[in-house]
């Protein structure tokens, strides 16, 4: 018997090998290769070979020869490979739940389940009545689950709506019909009110997967999936690849969120790969999102995927009032703070009748940058092309892409003046503003620095739910699924450098992020008020916010992407490239773009540098490329990789994302 297998080796891309022997599918075993042994995992069997070579035996088995990855997952991981041109290995590596190495990590079967203390964060329970709109989008999902093979569904309800109701009595159906479902979510970590409502309604049935797991813990919840013991996964994307043998239904909760696209050696969104596997397995996806993804809308439309609304809020409030303060205007009349009046004396009236705020600054630390004012120094990176930026609770400078920190003294770390000046705010600062403006009351700050600490997130997060502070300030982590309905007021602080960001996908991002952070206020009885402060009022994006407007924020959107054709309109690949040597890593770039150029039906642009150009001392350029359709581009791709790789040889690493 000989097996055929996959190592992960990136250049090796496709390539199975084969060895004389047998060891289950989907197993880990060690393999001689080379002049070394490798970790490889059996994807084929064959009595027979005719490979003319000597062929060499497998190696020991590795976890006894447990079975990782069904026959389904390992169709899946070439599938992907093909799809999104990358590295089978490396799907393999990011599918399974224990390192894909030559040893095995120790210790798997003793394993103890942390006990989930998720009760604290559940706010309410399950609703007496279901809304009508509910009730029929839950009778097209059951539909689509009797007969199977279905197209996707899109359930786009707004912010409130009740989308969570759908998804919990899809899962009940699922289950009853004997099958498995998948529950992604885009965070664990700041979703915690979801969890807690999966795990009270499911109960043991749950198996929740998440980046907190120990390898032990992973890997037993892992076989309790397989075992069918866990009917339901709780995770976030990378729980796509669940293996689920008698999958049913995949519910992908704020379908638009960017976190579910996965970025490095492989790139992938979960959105496809939910697909993929709804096709394969004859299971239902059901994506939900108040403000849905061009991808998923525009599908909608065509007819591709099935439209479900939620039109309504049940408990018959209306949406939140949204205002757009011209910042241009307060600044004028003496704008002294990070806060512009309207939303001070909202806040301020809120407070004072007992409700909570919430207040969206996307940005952490005290200052962006720290100017001396003597000699014009600013503290950089050492290791990132990027200004340091300064911690004021800490006195730190740090650097926010690798963690470098150095003391902050006040005074210039170059001439030693003592003007040093902290220019652009950061939620630190906003914390100190309002501890000055309410005096009175208690807020809670939730951003990268004070979720840190392990358990710290969902203690803060318990600790506003609780009342036991009245405004909850942070970074697009306070944006997300949180549902306190004491809360009335929202404010964006800036709305404007992230409309700006360059970045074709930036508007977008920002009408659902601003949505979000919307619908968090007005969400028990008393109407919310959310205030959006920017010096562009009459940006189509907050034109259209300002009157909820999805459909309309769609329509403009769609016809300047497609004018210019981006996805979903037309075909686009990044080229990344990294290496150490800056000159090195440009040349190779530049290569590889006269080649792509060279081959007519695509468009090459660049190569520029990334921002930031270096980060951990490593360089980065990326070339893009353009063509009519995503199938031309990955047909070129795929026919030149291997010239790729051997003009970049050792000057840079590179890798494609392929939209
Ligand atoms: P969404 O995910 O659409 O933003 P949620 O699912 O969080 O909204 O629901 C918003 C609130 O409405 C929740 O507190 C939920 O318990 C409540 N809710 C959902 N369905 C109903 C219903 N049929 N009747 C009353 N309340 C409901
Ligand atoms: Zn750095």
């Amino acid at each position: 018997m000989y097996s055929q297998v996959v190592v992960n080796v990136p250049v090796l891309y496709d390539r199975v090998f084969t060895y004389q022997g047998e060891a289950p599918l989907g197993s880990l075993v060690q393999v001689p290769f080379g002049n070394s042994a490798r970790a490889a995992l059996v994807v084929g069997h064959s009595p027979t070979t005719d490979i003319p070579d000597e062929i060499k035996c497998l190696g020991k088995t590795l976890y006894a020869g447990a079975v990782w990855l069904s026959s389904e997952l390992l169709s899946l991981a070439e599938e992907l490979a093909h799809f999104y041109l990358c590295p089978r290995g490396a799907i393999i590596d990011l599918m399974l739940p224990v390192p894909f190495a030559a040893k095995e990590v120790s210790g798997l079967k003793r394993v103890k389940r942390a006990p989930v203390r998720l009760e604290e964060t559940l706010t309410r329970h399950a609703p007496a009545q279901l809304m009508p709109e509910q009730i029929e989008a839950i009778e097209q999902v059951k539909q689509a689950l009797t007969n199977g093979h279905a197209k996707p569904h899109l359930l786009y309800g707004v912010t409130g709506s009740g989308k969570t109701e759908v998804y919990l009595n899809a899962i009940s159906i699922a289950l009853s019909q004997g099958k498995q479902a998948i529950y992604l979510v885009p965070e664990i970590a700041l979703t915690p009110q979801v969890i807690a409502n999966v795990v009270h309604r499911f109960g043991e049935q749950v198996g929740v997967l998440h980046s907190g797991l120990s390898s032990g813990e992973r890997a037993r919840a892992w076989q309790k999936v397989l075992s069918g013991e866990s009917q339901v996964v709780v995770g976030a994307r990378s729980a796509v690849f669940a293996p689920t043998a008698r999958l049913g239904l995949i519910i992908m909760d704020e379908e638009h969120e960017q976190s579910y696209r996965h970025e490095g050696g492989v790139n992938y969104h979960t959105r496809v790969v939910a697909q993929l596997r709804a096709r394969q397995q004859g299971g239902v996806l059901l994506m939900g999102s108040a403000t849905p993804s061009l991808e998923a809308y525009s599908s909608a439309e065509r007819g591709g995927t099935k439209l479900l609304q939620l039109t309504a809020r049940p408990h018959g409030t209306n949406l939140p009032e949204v205002n757009i303060v011209d910042m241009r205007e307060e600044l004028r009349q003496g704008l002294s703070g990070l806060l512009s009046s309207p939303l001070r004396q909202a806040v301020a009236l809120g407070l004072q009748a007992g409700e909570q705020a919430l207040l969206l600054f996307n940005r952490r630390g005290y200052a962006q940058m720290s100017l001396c004012r003597d000699c014009g120094h600013i503290p950089t990176c050492p290791h990132c092309d990027v200004s340091l930026r300064f911690h004021a609770g800490v006195r730190l400078l740090k650097c926010h892409y690798c963690g470098y920190s150095m003391r902050a003294l006040g005074e210039c770390p170059r001439c030693r003046g003592q003007q040093v000046h902290n220019r652009g705010a950061g939620t630190e600062k906003l914390a100190e503003e309002l501890r000055a403006l309410f005096p009175d009351f208690l807020f809670t700050r939730l951003d990268a620095d004070t979720a840190a600490r392990k358990g710290a997130h969902q203690k803060l997060l318990t600790e506003f739910g609780r009342q036991d502070s009245h405004i909850l300030l942070g970074t697009k982590m306070i944006a997300k699924g949180l549902d306190f309905p004491r809360v009335t007021v929202a404010g964006v602080v800036d709305a404007d450098s992230g409309m700006y960001y360059p970045d074709f996908r930036a508007v977008e991002e920002s009408f659902a992020l601003l949505m979000q952070v919307a619908g968090r206020s007005g969400r028990g009885t008393a109407r919310g008020r959310v205030f959006i402060q920017t010096y562009n009022p009459e940006h189509y994006c907050l034109r259209l916010l300002e009157k909820h407007d999805y459909s309309g924020f769609y329509k403009v959107e769609s016809s300047l992407r497609r004018k210019l054709s981006y996805p979903p309109f037309g075909g686009l690949a990044t080229l990344c490239f990294r290496g150490r040597d800056q000159r090195r890593v440009l040349e190779a770039a530049q290569a590889v773009g006269e080649l792509c150029a060279s081959s007519g039906a695509i468009v090459a642009l660049g190569p520029v540098a990334e921002a930031p150009a270096r980060v951990k001392d490593i360089y980065r350029y990326q070339l893009t490329l353009k063509a009519k359709n995503r199938k031309t581009l990955q047909e070129l791709l795929a026919g030149l990789r291997v010239r790729i790789t051997d003009l970049c040889s050792s000057s840079a690493r590179w890798y494609i994302i392929l939209e």
